[in-house]
C-alpha cells in the first residue's frame, strides 16, 4: 500500500557505535575479510560504515526496504500507454495553441535530460558513498526507474515525431533549463570525483548538499511544477497519453523524494555535528535559489499562460512546495505561508488500483512472464 504522506521519523541509532573511523571497505568490492564477524544491526550506518556492505540482512532501515518493495509493486512501462489521442491532437491544426505547444516541448525537453542527470548522480556519485545495503538495494531499483523515465521521453519523441536533437539539447540550449541543470551539477561534481571520500565534516556536508539538490530540489521541487504543467493539460483532455505517463512518473518520483528525505534525516540523526545552524541556513538558501530558478523557468515556458495555469500560479505552487520540503527536513519555512494553488495535484498522485491499466497489466505480467521448462 502506497503512502503519499510525508516521511516518518527514523529511529535514532545507538550513539555508542557512532565513531568517525574511516570506512574499511565502503564499496564492498575489497578483499574478503575471512576472520570478520557477522554484521549486527547496531553496526549498520548510512555513511562511513565499517561493517560489511554486502550483508543485506539483518535489516536496519526498514523504510528503505519498504520503498524498494513499493517501487517493485509500481512497475510500469511507457509503451503500455496508448499515444493515439496525443498523436491526433499534436498533428491537428488547432488542437493545441502555440503557447501550449511551447510549454509542452520545453517541459519534455527539461525532463528528457533531467532523468539522465538524476540517474547519473545516483549511479556515479551517491551509490558508493551510502554504505548501507538496504539503501543500495533501493538505489538499484530507483536507477532502473530513471531508465524507464528516460525511455518515456524516447517513446514520446518517436510517437509524436518530435525533433529529437531539439528536445534532448534543450538542457544545453534553453537558458531557463540550462540554469537549473548547471546549478544542480555544481553539487554532484564535487562528490563524483574518484578521489572524493566521505569521513570529514566538510565532505559529509558535500554529500548532504548533493542529496538535497537531487532528491529534495530536482525531484522534489522542480519535477513537481513540471508535473503540474502536463497534468493541467490532461485535466482539459489534452495530451492524455503523456499526462497518464506523467502520473506514473509522479508516483515513482514521490517515492524517490521520500526515500531521499529519509536518507538525509537518518544521516542527520547519526551525525548531528553536520547539521549546524550555518549549514541549515545554507540549505534554506539553496531551496530559495531553486524556487527562483523555477519561477524563471515558469515565465519562460508560459509567457502568457492559459486556462488554469500561468507563471504566477506555478511560482506560488513552488513556494508552497518549498515550505513543505523545509518542514520535511526539519527546517523553518523559507516563504510566507501560502495556499496550494493546485489542490488537484494531490488527487493526481492518488493513482488507485481500480485503474484498469494496472489491473490488466499486472495479470498479464504474471502470466506472460512465467517460465516454461518444457
Ligand atoms: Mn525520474
Ligand atoms: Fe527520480
Amino acid at each position: 500500500m502506497l503512502d503519499w504522506s510525508d516521511t516518518k521519523p527514523a529511529t535514532p541509532a545507538n550513539p555508542a557505535i557512532l565513531t568517525n573511523a574511516p570506512a574499511s571497505d565502503a564499496t564492498g568490492l575489497g578483499d574478503i575479510d575471512r576472520k570478520g564477524g557477522r554484521v549486527s544491526v547496531d553496526e549498520k550506518r548510512m555513511i562511513n560504515c565499517r561493517a560489511d556492505v554486502n550483508q543485506l540482512l539483518p535489516l536496519k532501515y526498514k523504510w528503505a526496504w519498504e520503498k524498494y518493495l513499493s517501487g517493485c509493486n509500481n512497475h510500469w512501462m511507457p509503451t503500455e500507454v496508448s499515444m493515439q489521442a496525443d498523436i491526433a491532437l499534436w498533428k491537428s491544426k488547432d488542437g493545441l495553441t502555440e503557447d501550449e505547444r511551447r510549454m509542452l516541448k520545453r517541459n519534455l525537453g527539461f525532463f528528457a535530460a533531467s532523468e539522465s542527470l538524476v540517474a547519473n548522480n545516483i549511479v556515479l556519485a551517491i551509490y558508493r558513498h551510502l554504505t548501507n545495503p538496504e539503501c543500495r538495494q533501493y538505489l538499484l531499483r530507483q536507477a532502473f526507474e530513471e531508465a524507464i523515465h528516460t525511455h518515456t521521453f524516447q517513446y514520446i519523441v518517436e510517437s509524436l515525431g518530435l525533433d529529437e536533437g531539439e528536445l534532448f539539447n534543450m538542457y544545453r540550449e534553453v537558458p531557463s533549463i540550462t540554469d537549473k541543470a548547471a546549478w544542480a551539477l555544481k553539487h554532484t561534481q564535487s562528490i563524483e570525483d574518484p578521489e572524493f571520500r566521505t569521513g570529514t565534516p566538510e565532505n559529509d556536508q558535500a554529500l548532504l548538499r548533493d542529496l538535497i539538490t537531487f532528491y529534495v530540489i530536482f525531484e522534489g521541487m522542480w519535477f513537481y511544477t513540471g508535473f503540474a504543467q502536463i497534468l493541467s493539460l490532461g485535466r482539459r483532455n489534452k495530451m492524455v497519453g503523456i499526462a497518464e505517463q506523467y502520473q506514473y512518473i509522479l508516483r515513482d518520483e514521490s517515492i524517490h523524494l521520500n526515500f531521499g528525505i529519509d536518507v538525509i534525516n537518518q544521516i542527520k540523526i547519526e551525525n548531528p555535528h553536520l547539521w549546524t545552524k550555518a549549514f541549515q541556513d545554507e540549505v534554506r538558501g539553496m531551496i530559495r535559489d531553486a524556487a527562483e530558478l523555477e519561477a524563471a523557468y515558469g515565465r519562460d515556458t508560459m509567457p502568457r499562460g492559459f486556462l488554469g495555469l500561468n507563471a504566477a500560479l506555478c511560482e506560488q505552487y513552488m513556494h508552497f512546495i518549498a515550505n513543505r520540503r523545509c518542514g520535511q527536513l526539519g527546517l523553518t519555512p523559507v516563504f510566507a505561508e501560502t495556499e496550494n494553488p493546485f489542490p488537484w495535484m494531490s488527487e493526481a498522485m492518488d493513482l488507485k488500483k481500480e485503474k484498469n491499466f494496472f489491473e490488466t497489466r499486472v495479470i498479464e505480467y504474471q502470466n506472460g512472464g512465467a517460465l516454461s521448462w518444457e
